[in-house]
């Protein structure tokens, strides 16, 4: 919170504190706007706070000494490619593995039909900037990624939500939301769905409503943009074929190393339909014209040299070890009425509070308390989400997240008898 004091004291040395061009800025610039619980985030990272609020992966457990030497291999070996520009589909050797990431999960994918992106947050923005005129309706679960709705909204699209449970989301309610748009004679762009545990609710789409709801997309001629950047970091259970494998024509596939390597080379991908990857490289183009061509080849040495497959396992041991200290914890501690998700994979579980409790309201207590969340409400275009937030047990160690889970059900339980 600004003081207001501040002003006075500084009156017009650092110009005025009242922004000069309110009145230039684009009418979807006006969406813009900074997340009210921001400023909590940043007591929230304070030593003290066990922090179940950040989607961070626990990159300090990669093998940092191997990556050094390939970033010194590149510099050394290949440096008068690297530090160039290079082109704004992406490396086309990087590409040929990313195909073949693709591949641990099903996909059939050629490279020229893949686009490389700064992580899959710009093939969203890409996405939304090719196909998505103000107004257009943009389907999405409900809840879904905050930073999707927040691309989605800087394009001045009408976010609407579709009803999900604990297998994805339910067929019927998208149909259903399709044909009132059609009878209010709305353009809908695509639907935007996270099939593999969630960001926030932690659930996974099961193979039958996957077939269903390709189904309907197909009948009612709309794109499915599928956002898969935790599906292979899964810890139980069979993997669930993603909807591009089954539907190449009707899907566009976003994938990332952000979770299964490191987010800080920033790399993801989209694959579409050919005459869709064009535009969408057209559209990278103008937006950073080239990728950092140093980041692609570190990440291209790494597939080669590196592997892996064996550091996604060491990562998915963590990360179940993790998540059972969470449902553990949940599960004794959590008081009645409270009930939550049960990820097979992720990051991510997803709370809903007894009735008459609002989690954004209780934000400011847990912190006191020394533990954050993210409150339900971000994760909805609409006002929803008041009872709900989202748990990440990815950063946190094991004891860390017992403890965190420990001071919010004090939490909790101090709100229930106010
Ligand atoms: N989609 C989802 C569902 C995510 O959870 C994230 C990261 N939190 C992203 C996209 C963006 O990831 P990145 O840009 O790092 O690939």
């Amino acid at each position: 919170m600004q003081d207001p004091r501040e002003s006075q004291r500084r009156p017009s040395a650092q110009g005025s504190r009242i922004d000069p061009y309110v009145g230039s800025y684009a009418a979807r610039a006006q969406g813009m706007v900074a997340s009210e619980v921001r400023a909590l985030f940043a007591v929230a990272s304070r030593p003290e706070v066990v922090s179940l609020a950040g989607g961070m992966p626990n990159v300090g457990a990669l093998p940092m000494d191997d990556i050094g030497r390939i970033v010194w291999q590149v510099v050394a070996e290949q440096g008068s490619t690297a530090l160039q520009y290079g082109s704004a589909q992406g490396d086309p050797v990087l590409r040929e593995h990313i195909c073949e990431v693709m591949g641990e999960e099903g996909i059939d994918a050629a490279a020229d039909d893949v686009i490389v992106t700064v992580g899959s947050q710009q093939a969203l923005d890409l996405v939304t900037r090719v196909f998505v005129d103000p107004g257009d309706v943009v389907l999405c679960e409900a809840p879904t990624y905050v930073t999707a709705i927040n691309t989605f909204a800087a394009f001045q699209a009408d976010v609407r939500h579709v009803e999900m449970d604990d297998d994805g989301v339910v067929p019927e309610a998208l149909d259903e939301s399709l044909r009132r748009m059609a009878a209010e004679g709305r353009r809908v762009k695509f639907f935007y769905t996270i099939p593999n545990f969630h960001n926030p609710a932690g659930v996974t789409l099961s193979a039958e409503r996957r077939t269903r709801v390709l189904e309907i997309c197909r009948r009612h001629g709309l794109l499915v943009l599928e956002d898969n950047p935790y599906g292979l970091l899964r810890y139980d259970g069979e993997a669930v074929p993603p909807l591009r494998s089954q539907a190449p024509d009707n899907v566009i596939y976003l994938g990332s190393f952000s979770k299964t390597l490191s987010p800080g080379f920033r790399i993801g991908w989209a694959l579409a339909p050919a005459a869709v990857r064009a535009k969408l490289v057209l559209a990278a183009e103008s937006a950073m014209l080239s990728h950092s061509t140093f980041n692609q080849m570190v990440v291209r040495r790494y597939l080669t040299a590196h592997a892996w497959r064996e550091q996604i396992k060491n990562f998915n041991e963590m990360y179940r070890e993790r998540r059972d200290a969470m449902l553990g914890a949940l599960d004794a501690l959590m008081p009645a009425g409270t009930t939550w998700t049960r990820p097979d994979g992720g990051f991510f579980v997803w709370v809903t509070l007894p009735e008459g409790l609002d989690a954004k309201a209780m934000l400011p207590r847990a912190v006191n308390e020394r533990v954050a969340y993210v409150p339900g409400t971000g994760f909805y275009a609409s006002d929803e989400g008041r009872r709900n937030m989202r748990l990440s047990f990815c950063y946190p160690t094991s004891d860390q997240i017992r403890e965190g889970v420990r001071r919010l059900v004090g939490v909790i339980e101090g709100e229930t008898e106010l």
